[in-house]
């Protein structure tokens, strides 16, 4: 069933969050999306994020949090200078783990769509296929979700559609929304910003691929 209220969705144009972005337009009656830049390298995703959004006739808006990346000068997505971990070290996490990104991207939609009037955030993150990422996790979701409600005075509700899907579940999720194909050859995933499959060697193209796998062989 619709709610009859509108969702405010993190959209990156990525696999997970553009099935969140159709997830959302099934299940609310009003989807905006809100996309983030924090000087990631690859600045195609954002124009490809738009015209997802613009296709799904779903209104765009791009906020700058570019502040990230003058943080922390150790992360490989927004210092062009620092070669990408393809694993997890034993001791630490990934080079690729943006530190705070997702209690910031949040944290900033809560407030746009405060200003909005709208009380449902969406974002696609997963503790399924658990890169590593502390802030992937439903503990911390539900604990910025009362963060937030105190921090505004509000009744936020952050949806997690994907959190307990691993990565061939997203793709059996975008199929059952009827966005399959557009998830997999209009969405950008990969590390090294290359559309739809990807460069096919980076950790985030290596996830996305072994799902597509998992999924096909159990397809209809
Ligand atoms: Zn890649």
């Amino acid at each position: 069933m619709k709610h009859q209220e509108a969702a405010l969705v993190c959209f990156s144009g990525g696999q997970d969050s553009t099935t969140c972005l159709f997830w959302a337009k099934k299940h609310f009656s009003r989807v905006e999306a809100v996309c983030f830049t924090y000087g990631q390298k690859h600045s195609l995703e954002i124009e490809v994020a738009r015209k997802i959004a613009a296709d799904a006739d779903v209104p765009f808006q791009l906020l700058d949090v570019s502040l990230l990346s003058q943080l922390d000068p150790n992360c490989s997505l927004t210092n062009t200078g620092i070669s990408m971990d393809r694993e997890k070290p034993a001791d630490s996490y990934p080079n690729t783990f943006v530190p705070g990104r997702n209690m910031v991207f949040l944290t900033f939609a809560a407030i746009l769509a405060r200003g909005k009037g709208i009380f449902n955030l969406v974002t696609g993150v997963s503790e399924a296929d658990f890169s590593g990422y502390p802030d992937c996790r439903d503990t911390f979701v539900r604990s910025l979700n009362v963060t937030l409600n105190l921090a505004m005075d509000e009744q936020f509700v952050i949806h997690t559609p994907l959190m307990d899907r691993d990565k061939s579940e997203v793709w059996e999720l975008s199929d059952e929304l009827g966005v399959f194909d557009l998830v997999r050859t209009e969405t950008l995933t990969c590390y090294n910003g290359v559309m739809a499959e990807g460069c096919g060697d980076c950790p985030a193209c290596k996830l996305r691929r072994e799902g597509l796998e998992k999924y096909l062989k159990r397809r209809r």
